[in-house]
């Protein structure tokens, strides 16, 4: 019955998980809890999946410094951004060679603020930002993205970036004829998507520029980045990493053994590891209809509602009696800030706690302060050793 009601089914929850109430209780609500051993399962299944492959982690997805240290002790490597990430990445002392910038448009000042962290791989995928790279061209690589448009991705990340594939050839002439040194290729086939045939179809476009010896390259290319896209399984429908990466693997035997292939993936990692728990802090019948206020909303956690268009499970833990459709409404005055219409619910207190897993990519990353509501606390369970007491507890930005 969810289903039609565009809520996840929630099949996700571990029942014997951490007491929910009991964090509640202890550091308030609303509270996000990142499960840093979560964070260390999802690494190692996507590593298995992917062998021989090393992960640059997309902060962007959970820009949170123990999901960062985390996968630093695991030994993930990192995809940047912009001079904030970096910022992150240089307090929790990140050794900048496991870096790549991957923003294909770049300010001067942003490329600078890389190569004094010691970034110096860079993505362009137009002669504009070749040009921007020439005045280091001594110090730098550039990977070229390519764009392989799909619809069908959540978020089609290959319309805003990327060069289409048949304008390759004269943009690695271009790079070449300024003394830049390609490294290799990469490409974006969207978030969440609908199977690794996307990514499969891009490899194989890519082999031919692989193969290939340019006559006025300065060197071969030795990268090929896979870009991120790994599917989290919010509603249960989506088939396990091993089995969705088994055709990439495939695909990646014809790469040429001097390549190194790398992955960008950001919400695989990042969306199971953590919770939403969120309170009923108002209620009202309106027409026929409950409406539950809770402490976070749409331009909160939730913001990945808007932004991210994905919608999470809803466990309500102290509903009561038969379930009927009800509202959940978020915290702030505007009236978009609803969660769930329709959604089927027994009758819940002023106090009631509904928890919301699979909440850890584009969620906290995307929220605001609107209302001057402050974001929502995050709290980490089973953190790195490397982060002391203090930092356990986190507020993100
Ligand atoms: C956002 C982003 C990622 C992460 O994508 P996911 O689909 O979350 O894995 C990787 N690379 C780049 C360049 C991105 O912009």
């Amino acid at each position: 019955m969810n289903e039609a009601l565009g809520v996840a089914t929630p099949v996700l929850l571990e029942p014997a998980g951490p007491d929910w109430k009991a964090l509640v209780a202890q550091y308030g609500s609303p509270l996000l809890v990142l499960d840093c051993d979560r964070v260390r399962m999802q690494y190692r299944k996507l590593t298995q999946a992917l062998p021989g492959v090393r992960l640059h982690y997309a902060i962007k997805a959970l820009p949170n410094e123990t999901m960062v240290a985390t996968l630093a002790e695991e030994g993930a490597a990192f995809d940047i951004a912009t001079s904030g990430e970096i910022a992150m990445l240089e307090k929790l002392f990140i050794d900048a060679a496991d870096t790549i910038h991957t923003h294909p448009i770049k300010r001067d000042q942003d490329i600078k603020d890389a190569l004094r962290y010691g970034c110096t791989t860079f993505v362009a995928d137009n002669i504009d930002e070749l040009e921007k790279l020439v005045p280091y061209r001594h110090r730098v690589a550039v990977l070229i993205r390519a764009s392989f448009p799909n619809p069908a991705a959540r978020v089609d990340l290959s319309r805003k970036f990327g060069c289409a594939i048949g304008e390759l050839p004269a943009l690695l002439a271009a790079a070449d004829a300024r003394g830049l040194h390609v490294k290799g290729l990469s490409f974006h086939v969207g978030s969440q998507v609908d199977g690794s045939h996307r990514h499969v179809r891009a490899i194989e476009a890519c082999l031919p520029f692989l193969r290939e010896r340019r006559p006025g390259a300065l060197a071969r290319m030795t990268v090929l980045d896979i870009g991120g896209g790994f599917p989290a399984n919010y509603d249960g429908s989506v088939e396990d990493i091993d089995a969705f990466c088994a055709p990439i693997r495939e695909a990646l035997q014809a790469v040429p053994e001097h390549v190194e292939v790398i992955a960008e993936p950001g919400r695989y990692l990042a969306a199971p590891a953590m919770t939403c728990l969120t309170t009923v802090v108002g209620r009202a019948k309106r027409g026929d209809r409950m409406w539950y206020y809770l402490d976070d909303g749409v331009y909160g956690s939730f913001s990945g509602q808007i932004f991210d268009h994905t919608h999470y499970p809803l466990i309500p833990l102290d509903a009561q009696g038969e379930p009927q459709a009800s509202v959940l409404a978020g915290p702030t005055c505007d009236s978009v800030d609803v969660i769930a219409e329709d959604f089927p619910v027994g009758e819940m207190a002023i106090g009631a706690l509904i928890v919301a897993p699979m909440m850890g990519a584009y969620t906290a990353a995307s929220a605001s302060e609107f209302n001057s509501l402050p974001k929502t606390r995050v709290i980490a369970l089973a953190p790195p050793a490397s982060m002391d007491e203090a930092d356990n507890v986190l507020r993100l930005a």
